[in-house]
């Protein structure tokens, strides 16, 4: 089936590049949007815009009833989640799929084992993936918790079923805390989630975190993306990510690209997946699967050239994948910043109007950000502003053209965060590769005291 017309059923930079995969392909798009959106550029630059609510996201782009309405006035016949609001609610995708219209995006199914940690935990075991040493599924008993604490060792990490954002996590130290770490988790999850279901795992000191960007048509062929080193992060929050990864070999790729490659074979993975790990000392963890685009996959882009949107949309229309696994070939190295519309010391949000704007250019220099000169930052949603992504044939390379387009890169009106990217981009531990999901918060902290 030829997909003619794709509702975007998201806002921001996503919504943008969506918008842009469609125009190349020659479908036609309708934006839809709250009432905080109606200026914004993925809606001006929509073939049709429709209003769905209020600006709360649960009123508009959570608001399942008001998108399906607005898909079938205009007679969409295909329906894009984009990432975060509804990209990972099963039954959305069943929704759409119940109202024919094709769902951009994976079985939902697929969607569903994913989104419980325990059932994604198993799942993936099953498939093949390394997973960290852990309990084998939910567990509730005290004497049975402490028994495979005791056997992985301490310190062990207490995680929610039902948890996201790194949310729902407890790191206990010893036995003796064990069992009040366990009830605090469980009801701190019930609180949070709904769901008190806990599981344990080792805790792993200072991994880390590589993921691989995979690809299905869901009738059993797949190929793996290569990876994204993603382990500078605040508060579990991406800042910076690469592609490849400083510290992996061409051929610990190609083995654990393999890996993951036949998993979503094996499994008839449909659309674009990310499959994250922990990565110490050489061995990889699967910790989770993330079921759509991923905020960050312009890097893997840049360093295969293949467009992932429309890659999706392909999939989505039956049709097979577009590159087999021995065309693949990695390229070069990609860097994304991205650019919050916050403090750069505090982080504290700094929505605004933007006075002046000016993007770099260049050669590989791609900005993806829905902002322009008069545009209001509305308060309601995600600070990330835009993404700044550049691509050298070295890393090396790459850094001194990242540096470059930062430099030109300018958005008066509001604070953002490129003045931190510029500083990370001097640091030595930054230029030698030599970080872990730890290090940019140390970094920050001894910032802060400077
Ligand atoms: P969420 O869905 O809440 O993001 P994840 O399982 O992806 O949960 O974990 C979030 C973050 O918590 C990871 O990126 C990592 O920083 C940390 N983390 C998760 N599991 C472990 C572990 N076993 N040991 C150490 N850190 C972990």
């Amino acid at each position: 089936m030829a997909i003619e017309k794709l509702l975007i059923a998201n806002r921001g930079e996503i919504a943008l590049r969506i918008h842009r995969a469609c125009h190349e392909m020659g479908i036609k798009t309708v934006a839809v949007h709250s009432t905080a959106d109606a200026d914004a550029m993925h809606v001006r630059l929509a073939d049709e815009a429709i209003c769905i609510g209020p600006p709360a996201a649960k009123d508009s782009y959570l608001n399942i009833a008001a998108i399906i309405s607005a898909a079938e006035i205009s007679g969409a016949d295909a329906i894009h989640p984009g990432y975060g609001f509804l990209s990972e609610n099963a039954q959305f995708a069943e929704i759409v799929e119940a109202h024919n219209i094709a769902f951009v995006g994976p079985k939902p199914e697929h969607i569903r084992i994913m989104g419980d940690k325990v059932e994604a935990k198993r799942t993936a075991g099953a498939l093949g993936l390394p997973l960290v040493p852990g309990s084998d599924g939910a567990i509730s008993d005290i004497a049975e918790a402490k028994e495979i604490a005791a056997r992985i060792g301490y310190p062990v990490l207490i995680k929610a079923a039902s948890g996201g954002g790194g949310r729902g996590m407890k790191v206990v130290p010893s036995e003796d805390l064990l069992e009040t770490s366990m009830k605090q988790a469980g009801s701190e999850a019930k609180a949070a989630f709904g769901d008190d279901t806990v599981y344990m795992e080792k805790y792993l000191g200072n991994p880390r975190h590589i993921e691989f960007q995979v690809f299905g048509d869901g009738n059993g062929n797949a190929i793996h993306l290569g990876e994204r080193d993603c382990s500078l992060q605040r508060r579990h929050q991406k800042v910076l990510e690469e592609a490849p990864s400083p510290v992996l070999s061409a051929a610990e790729r190609d083995r654990m690209g393999e890996v993951v490659r036949k998993a979503m074979a094996d499994m008839g993975y449909r659309g674009a997946g990310t499959i994250e790990f922990l990565w110490e000392d050489g061995e990889f963890y699967f910790i989770e699967m993330n079921t759509r685009l991923q905020v960050e996959h312009p890097v893997t882009e840049m360093i295969t050239g293949v467009d992932l949107v429309r890659e999706q949309i392909r999939v989505a229309e039956g049709k097979p994948l577009s590159v087999e696994q021995q065309d693949l070939r990695f390229t070069g190295h990609a860097i994304e910043c991205r650019i919050n519309a916050e403090d750069p010391r505090t982080f504290a949000p700094s929505p605004g109007t933007v006075t002046s704007y000016h993007v770099p250019g260049g050669m590989h220099v791609r900005v993806d950000s829905g902002l322009y000169q008069g545009y209001k930052v509305p308060p309601y949603y995600d600070s990330m502003i835009g993404k700044l992504i550049v691509y050298g044939r070295t890393r090396e390379g790459a850094i001194m053209r990242l540096r470059r387009a930062l430099e030109e890169y300018v958005i008066e009106g509001m604070k953002t965060t490129i003045p931190l990217h510029q500083k990370l981009l001097t640091d030595p531990d930054f230029l030698n590769g030599d970080y872990t999901i730890k290090w940019l918060e140390d970094w920050l902290a001894k910032d802060e005291q400077a």
